[in-house]
C-alpha cells in the first residue's frame, strides 16, 4: 500500500484517536498505585473487537501490561513500546477540566497522561488496527503498553526487558515530544546519571559545649560546593552524538521562554559536562547534640555515552582536594570502567535514516534529533533488550506532568500516521 493510501486512512481516523485518548484517561492509572488493569481491560476489549492479537503480561496483576501483534511476512520486528500509568494529578482546583474526565475541547483532549502518553498510545491502538486490517505487511509489528514507566519500569519495561520478552530488530519509544506537524523530531536517547553521596563524619559533644565535637553538618555543608564543581568537568560523549547535542540545544532553545538567558546558558553548558544538584540532605538527631553523621545525595546527569566512573572519580578528587575532614564520596549505583551514561542510537544508523525519511515524508519539514534530559523506557529497551531504540511522542510542549495536561487530535493523527508507516517501510 502507498503512503498516500495510508495517510488517507490514518486521517480518517481523528474521532477514534480522540475517543480512545478520552477513554484511557478516565482510568485512573496516577502514581503511587499506579494500576493499569482497568487501561489494560480497554485495549485488551479494543483488540478482542477488531480481531487483533494479543496478550497480557503481567509480574504484578494490578500491574499488567499488554501487547497488540500484527504477523508480518518477513523475518524482521518492529517493536513500539508506550506507557499507560501516569504521574499524581496535583491539585484538583489547578485544573480547568476534571484530571480524569478526558474532556474532548477545543481540537484537544484534556486531562491527566492525555500528552503522557495515553495519547500516543491511542495512536499506536488505531495503528495496530489499521495494520491489521491491511492483506499482508512485511515486518511483524508489536506494540507494548506498559506500567510503571513513571517509577523506572519496575513492573514494566524493565521487567519485560529483563525476562526476555522484548525481541526485536528496531523498537519506537512513544513517549515524549516530537515536535508536531511544524517542527518535527526524533529523540536519539537519553542522559543517565550517575547519582553520588556524601558522607560526611564527625565527632560528637553536648550542644552547649560545640567545641568539643565535630559538627559533621558543618562539613557536609562546606563539602557540598566541592561535589558542585563537577559542573565543570568536560564529559567525553562519543563524536558521533555531535549533531545531536547541537540539534538538542536548539530544540530546547526553542521550547524556553525568551529572555530566560541564564537557563539556557546552563542547558548548553551541561550537554558538555554534567548537571549536578544536590536534592536530599540528612543529618542530626537532636537540637543538643553536635552531630556526628551527615549525608548528601546528588542527582548527577550526563549526556549520553559518557563514563559515568570517570565523573565519579573526579568528584572524589575534588572533594580530597577540599582538605575538610570526614568527608566521603560515595557512588549512588556501581559503574565499571566500560558503562556508559543514559543510552543513544547513532544519528547515521539504517534505524535513524529509514525513521528520519519518513517523518521527513509525512510532515514535509526537516526532521531534529535530540536528546533527552530525563529517562524513558528506551534505557530498558536499549540497554537491557539490545534492541537500537528511537523515540517519537505525541506529547504537546510543556504537557507533561503539568495541571491542565493536554493534546492536540492534530498531533494525534500524526502519531497514528507515523506509527503506521514506519513498520510498513523499515527494511
Ligand atoms: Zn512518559
Amino acid at each position: 500500500m502507498s503512503l498516500d493510501n495510508i495517510l488517507k486512512i490514518a486521517e480518517g481516523t481523528t474521532d477514534e484517536v480522540a475517543e480512545l485518548t478520552s477513554g484511557l484517561v478516565k482510568f485512573n492509572s496516577a502514581h503511587p498505585d499506579g494500576f493499569t488493569d482497568e487501561c489494560v481491560a480497554y485495549i485488551k476489549a479494543y483488540c478482542d473487537k477488531h480481531g487483533i492479537e494479543n496478550e497480557v503480561h503481567a509480574n504484578d496483576p494490578k500491574k499488567p501490561n499488554i501487547v497488540a501483534r500484527v504477523k508480518g511476512t518477513g523475518d524482521k520486528r518492529v517493536l513500539w513500546v508506550g506507557h499507560i500509568d501516569v504521574v499524581p494529578e496535583g491539585k484538583p482546583e489547578n485544573w480547568t477540566y476534571p484530571p480524569y474526565d478526558g474532556v474532548i475541547a477545543d481540537d484537544c483532549v484534556y486531562g491527566r497522561g492525555s500528552s503522557d502518553m495515553k495519547g500516543s498510545c491511542a495512536a499506536a491502538m488505531v495503528s495496530a488496527r489499521i495494520l491489521n486490517e491491511l492483506e499482508s505487511i512485511p515486518n511483524t509489528v508489536e506494540f507494548w503498553f506498559a506500567s510503571d514507566e513513571e517509577i523506572g519500569g519496575g513492573e514494566g519495561a524493565r521487567w519485560l526487558a529483563k525476562s526476555g520478552r522484548f525481541k526485536a530488530d528496531v523498537c519506537v519509544i512513544g513517549d515524549g515530544n516530537g515536535g508536531g506537524p511544524t517542527a518535527p523530531s526524533i529523540d536519539l536517547g537519553c542522559k543517565g546519571g550517575a547519582g553520588v553521596k556524601l558522607i560526611a563524619r564527625g565527632q560528637t559533644a553536648h550542644g552547649s559545649t560545640p567545641y568539643l565535637g565535630k559538627n559533621a553538618i558543618t562539613r557536609l555543608i562546606n563539602g557540598i560546593p566541592w561535589v558542585e564543581k563537577i559542573d565543570d568537568f568536560e564529559l567525553d560523549w562519543p563524536d558521533d552524538l555531535k549533531s545531536a547535542v547541537e540539534g538538542s540545544i536548539e530544540y530546547y532553545k526553542g521550547t524556553t521562554p525568551t529572555g530566560a538567558d541564564d537557563i539556557l546558558k546552563s542547558m548548553e553548558h551541561n550537554f558538555y559536562t554534567p548537571s549536578v544538584t544536590c536534592n536530599i540532605i540528612h543529618g542530626g538527631v537532636k537540637i543538643n547534640v553536635v552531630p556526628d553523621y551527615a549525608e548528601a545525595e546528588f542527582d548527577i546527569r550526563l549526556t549520553p555515552g559518557s563514563h559515568p566512573t570517570k565523573v565519579v572519580d573526579r568528584i572524589k578528587e575534588l572533594v580530597a582536594k577540599s582538605g575538610i575532614e570526614g568527608l566521603e564520596v560515595v557512588a549512588t549505583r556501581e559503574y565499571s570502567a566500560k558503562d556508559y551514561a543514559g543510552y543513544y542510537e547513532s544519528p547515521n544508523s539504517s534505524f535513524a535514516d529509514q525513521f528520519k525519511a519518513v517523518i521527513n515524508a509525512i510532515t514535509d519539514k526537516p526532521v531534529n534529533m535530540k536528546i533527552l534530559t530525563g529517562g524513558t523506557d528506551g534505557i530498558s529497551t536499549s540497554k537491557i533488550a539490545g534492541i537500537p531504540s528511537l523515540g517519537y511522542g505525541t506529547s504537546l510542549t510543556g504537557q507533561a506532568h503539568q495541571p491542565d495536561e493536554r493534546v492536540t487530535i492534530e498531533n494525534l493523527v500524526l502519531g497514528v500516521k507515523i506509527f503506521t508507516a514506519f513498520p510498513l517501510i523499515y527494511k
